[in-house]
């Protein structure tokens, strides 16, 4: 018997539930379903949570995001064809939205079917393992409100939809441990206003370094020092940032570049990424991966081939430019192939389809060549799995990236063009940097 264990209501997971509950609605005989989730609420990333470290039942926090985020990508990047933000908000509203606000529009999405009757929320999967005789999988998971582990259940199929911007990567310099002012990393980062007036040495080049040394000076912080292995980002930044190589040593307050120069900070933020961890899977079901537009052992991105019975599936595991539709189209897949209307190829036939695709990976060098590569990817399993849809929003990705480059001050200041309903982005009122109250009413209204 079909039985599926879904693990994560984040946007991931929750875009399978969408599929399933749509496929049911469209009078599709669709199999039981059980999605287990360990916070209180439906969205993953996308929901605030104050805490840092444990959460109230002494779990791992799963949150990253802080408090004054706007998105990094247009909207126009993640708009879904088949449930737009014109249709959701029934008017057009600014390109570069907030959490509260991406939330909304998601949540909005799921509850056109009731996606949601199929998570039981407070609910975390503790393990997992597979059954060789039976072919299937035993599930353990732990009812974190009434603190009571659950009888096991089995399940024929196991979806991993958990995320992996959760648990940080911190790499060791001489001295940190002696450093007498705050070290956090990104995933602790909760609020800008914290650092106000102060001096920062921020680690890292990625999307978190960018964007959260730009809310510090937003938020009034006196000055950054952006330091980084792979190179400097490479923007024109306000006057309050500059850019050092890697840092090599802490001696008290004072921190020291490869290049031979100095300064003193008050807190230094490490924005130096995260792991993929599945502390509930076993080693033979795990995915070990760093993090990479195409992780290995996973055919299609999405079925894990080591277990042989390919039950065991991925979603949204990948490093992100397309985000939401990505996550909807290998849902979509995924849930063809589980309800049998999709065959999965021989094994010989899977293992081709990823080597191509890990040696197209070696000739992405930069990030318009990562877009193109995701595009192509989500386009493979648009064509794969029938999805309706044109997912293809690359020329969007290619112009936000060089508005970026432009001005990373300005970037979310600009406007974009939907795909799906020609509608242009209506312009916010004042200025990114200049907007402290950044409200549900205050975007929307
Ligand atoms: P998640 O959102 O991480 O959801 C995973 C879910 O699994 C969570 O609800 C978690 O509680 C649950 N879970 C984990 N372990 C267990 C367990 N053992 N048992 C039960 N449940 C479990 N994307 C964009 O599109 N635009 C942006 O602007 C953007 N900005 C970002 C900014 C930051 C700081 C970060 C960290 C990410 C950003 N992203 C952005 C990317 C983000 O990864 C995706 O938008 C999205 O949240 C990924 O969805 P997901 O469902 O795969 O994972």
């Amino acid at each position: 018997m079909t039985r599926i264990c879904l693990i994560g209501a984040g946007p991931s997971g929750m875009s399978m539930l969408y599929h399933l509950a749509k496929m049911e609605e469209q009078g599709k005989c669709i199999p039981d379903v059980v999605c287990y989730e360990k916070q209180s609420n439906c969205g993953g990333l996308w929901n605030f949570d104050w805490r840092t470290g444990v959460d109230e039942h002494g779990e791992p926090i799963h949150g990253s995001m802080y408090r004054h985020l706007w998105t990094n990508l247009a909207k126009e990047c993640f708009e879904l064809p088949d449930y737009t933000f014109d249709h959701h908000f029934g008017k057009s509203i600014p390109s570069f939205t907030t959490r509260e606000v991406t939330l909304d529009y998601l949540s909005g999405r799921w509850k056109t079917v009731n996606a949601t009757k199929f998570v039981r929320l407070n609910t975390i999967v503790k393990n997992v393992v597979y059954n060789p005789d039976e072919d299937n999988f035993t599930v353990w998971a732990r009812d974190q409100v009434e603190d009571k582990d659950l009888p096991s259940e089995q399940f024929s199929h196991i979806v991993v939809a958990t995320g992996h911007f959760s648990v940080p990567n911190m790499p060791y310099f001489k001295g940190v441990e002696t450093f007498p002012g705050r070290v956090l990393h990104s995933h602790d980062f909760r609020d800008a206003r914290e650092f106000k007036g102060k001096e920062l040495l921020v680690i890292g080049s990625s999307f978190s370094a960018e964007d959260i040394s730009l809310q510090c000076v937003k938020f009034g912080a006196k000055s950054i020092v952006c330091s980084s292995r792979s190179g400097p980002m490479g923007f024109k930044w306000p006057e309050e940032i500059k850019e050092k190589p890697l840092l090599e040593r802490i001696e008290g307050q004072t921190v020291f570049f490869k290049d031979g120069t100095f300064t003193e900070v008050d807190a230094i933020i490490y924005c130096t990424g995260y792991k993929h961890t599945f502390s509930f899977l076993p080693d033979n079901l795990r995915l070990q991966t760093e993090n990479t537009l195409y992780p290995p052992n996973l055919y299609k991105g999405i079925v894990w081939i080591k277990t042989g019975n390919n039950k065991l599936m991925y979603i949204g595991m990948q490093n992100q430019y397309y985000t939401m539709t990505m996550f909807d189209v290998q849902s979509f897949w995924a849930c063809r192939v589980i309800l049998g209307e999709k065959t999965l190829p021989e094994r010989d036939i899977m293992e081709t389809d990823m080597s191509r695709w890990i040696q197209k990976l070696e000739r992405v060098t930069s990030i318009p060549d990562g877009i193109d590569f995701q595009t192509e990817y989500v386009m493979d399993l648009c064509g794969d799995s029938g999805y309706q849809h044109n997912l293809d929003v690359k020329d969007i990705f290619q112009d936000l990236n060089r508005k970026r480059k432009e001005s990373i001050i300005t970037y979310k200041d600009n406007v974009f063009k939907s795909k799906f309903t020609g509608t242009v982005s209506c312009k916010h009122h004042k200025p990114f940097m200049s907007v402290f109250d950044d409200s549900y009413d205050a975007i929307v209204n």
